[in-house]
């Protein structure tokens, strides 16, 4: 029987190459506070890439990022500024 593993153990088998240079996930702040979305934003990420303080700021971790475009599905327009990394940076999933 193969025993469930929380999300955080399956994560642990991915590889990430850092853009160090270029974010591919940039947040408007002023559309996020207009919409209400930090909230659901920072809940909906898998990867818990995004977070909020106290003042409604959205801090975006993009080196953990799934690529599962998940955020930007369900972001209102203008909240999101999202582009798959360059070339030979972003997630490689552990395969079998
Ligand atoms: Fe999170 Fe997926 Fe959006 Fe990446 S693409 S920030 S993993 S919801």
């Amino acid at each position: 029987m193969i025993e469930p593993t929380s999300m955080a153990e399956r994560l642990a088998g991915n590889r990430y190459e850092l853009d160090e240079e270029l974010s591919h996930i940039e947040v408007d702040q002023e559309a996020v506070r207009r919409t209400g979305f930090g909230p659901v934003l920072v809940r909906i990420c898998p990867a818990g890439v995004y977070s909020q303080d106290a003042d409604g700021r959205i801090a975006v971790a993009y080196a953990a990022c799934l690529e599962c475009g998940t955020c930007l599905a369900l972001a209102p327009d203008g909240v999101l500024t999202w582009h798959y990394p360059r070339g030979g940076f972003g997630v490689v999933f552990r395969e079998g």
